[in-house]
């Protein structure tokens, strides 16, 4: 997913333990906020939508019911779909909610990767053997992949969410802010419907409008779902055969190449020049190894020489360090968030080989609160450092403000706010 819903749920995220609002800490725009778990694989940033929304909602309605229908919807789909073409005050509030914390590298792991989650995905990847198999074979993706997504998405199907789509989607459909983008997916919801994939008053998800196991927007749903088990209906909510199948095929499409891994953990040497880290800069794995880097926990290299990676450092210096192949684009394409992607890679090795890694989370871990983040751009801002302004976000202009003041004060230039450099910029966490 990668379109610029605002996230809402810290209190939520207690109490329904699956999935949560992602900040990504090593993300690429510092106001952009991610919502997973609950959403939206794999769509482009939606269109700046100017319309100012005057008009009643009754009118509003009327209209969109004159387009659905010019556009092929039938009269008894929209007879259907009457009762749940309503707003909802809920999915507004959770829309227009400003998350207070900005999740660190270390909370949102810890929050998404539980031993439950990691058991009852071992037990998941046994039981669905044979179809992921299949799946692996038809499709180059690796079982514990598929399996990883699927339990970070939903807890394996168990959490598809119980707001109804198309109140969901007609609320932020008639809201001015996203009009637009959201106005599409209502209608495409109303396709599935139209399709006979589903009833109109069983098509429930998240407050955003992602449905079924893999929590796909209606759109991606109408391109993407297949029917896999062969009912006559792709149903990405009942069938997990479906589910799977259709996620496999999304990420094919999305470049999954089957010869290559997705990430690895690795050690980097003293000294080491950490802008390199940058998650963007692309080197070959023989530069990699001259650079004195080596794989972490005694294991073998995952790749050939030749072979592209990036280099990540979600937690800064002291933290865990990646490198990461194509494939980790790939896995971006459904949530356009560093924190995800490696959650949903980790996720994958601990399944098939129980991998773990080497650093372990730090005891004062604690999310960052938004009054921190701002402290830390203004005081970065007033010795000289440009953070672009201060909004909250710990986006790419206040890590590369950040790394321009360890640089100077002769720290390891990570980027990363720990507590050497807060203590030399007289702040604390
Ligand atoms: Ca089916």
């Amino acid at each position: 997913m990668i379109h610029r819903l605002v996230c809402q749920f810290v209190l939520f995220l207690a109490i329904l333990s699956v999935s949560a609002c992602a900040n990504d800490v090593q993300g690429n725009n510092s106001s952009t906020t991610k919502i997973d778990g609950f959403t939206v694989p794999a769509l482009p940033a939606p269109a700046t939508d100017t319309a100012t929304q005057v008009q009643p909602f009754s009118d509003w309605l009327t209209d969109f019911k004159t387009e659905a229908k010019s556009k092929g919807i039938q009269d008894s789909t929209l007879s259907a779909a009457m009762p749940y073409l309503t707003l909802n005050d809920t999915v507004l509030k959770l829309d227009q909610q400003q998350p207070e914390f900005t999740q660190t590298f270390w909370t949102y792991l810890d929050k998404r990767l539980s031993e439950i989650r990691i058991q009852a995905g071992k037990l998941q990847a046994f039981r669905y053997q044979s179809l992921l198999e299949k799946i692996q074979k038809e499709y180059g993706l690796p079982p514990e992949i598929l399996v990883s997504f699927w339990g970070l998405e939903t807890n394996y199907g168990t959490y598809l969410g119980n707001f109804s789509t198309l109140e969901a989607l007609t609320t932020l459909a008639y809201n001015p802010r996203r009009s637009l983008f959201f106005r599409k997916e209502l209608l495409a919801a109303l396709r599935i419907i139209d399709r006979g994939n589903i009833e109109a008053k069983d098509m429930v998800g998240s407050w955003a409008g992602a449905i079924g196991q893999m929590q796909f927007m209606p759109t991606v749903y109408l391109k993407y779902a297949l029917d896999a088990d062969h009912d006559n209906k792709a149903d990405l909510w009942h069938s997990s055969e479906d589910a799977l199948t259709s996620a496999a095929a999304y990420l094919k499409q999305a470049g999954w190449q089957e010869s290559q891994p997705w990430m690895q953990e690795v050690i980097l040497p003293n000294g080491f020049d950490y802008s390199l880290a940058d998650g963007k800069t692309d080197m070959s794995l023989k530069y990699i190894k001259a650079l004195g880097i080596q794989p972490a926990n005694g294991t073998n290299w995952q790749h050939n020489d030749d072979s592209s990676v990036i280099l990540l450092l979600p937690a800064g210096h002291e933290g865990p360090a990646f490198i990461a192949w194509s494939n980790f684009k790939v896995i971006k394409r459904w949530n356009n968030s560093n924190n995800y992607a490696i959650a949903v890679g980790l996720m994958a090795q601990r399944l098939a080989t129980d991998y773990r890694l080497s650093v372990k989370t730090p005891k004062d871990n604690k999310p960052w609160p938004k009054t921190f983040i701002l402290q830390l751009q203004t005081t970065l801002t007033a010795r000289g450092y440009d953070t672009g302004g201060s909004d909250g976000w710990f986006g790419s202009r206040s890590m590369q403000a950040l790394r321009k003041f360890q640089k100077d004060n002769g720290l390891p230039a990570d980027g990363y706010p720990n507590n050497q450099t807060l203590k030399k910029l007289d702040l604390s966490l």
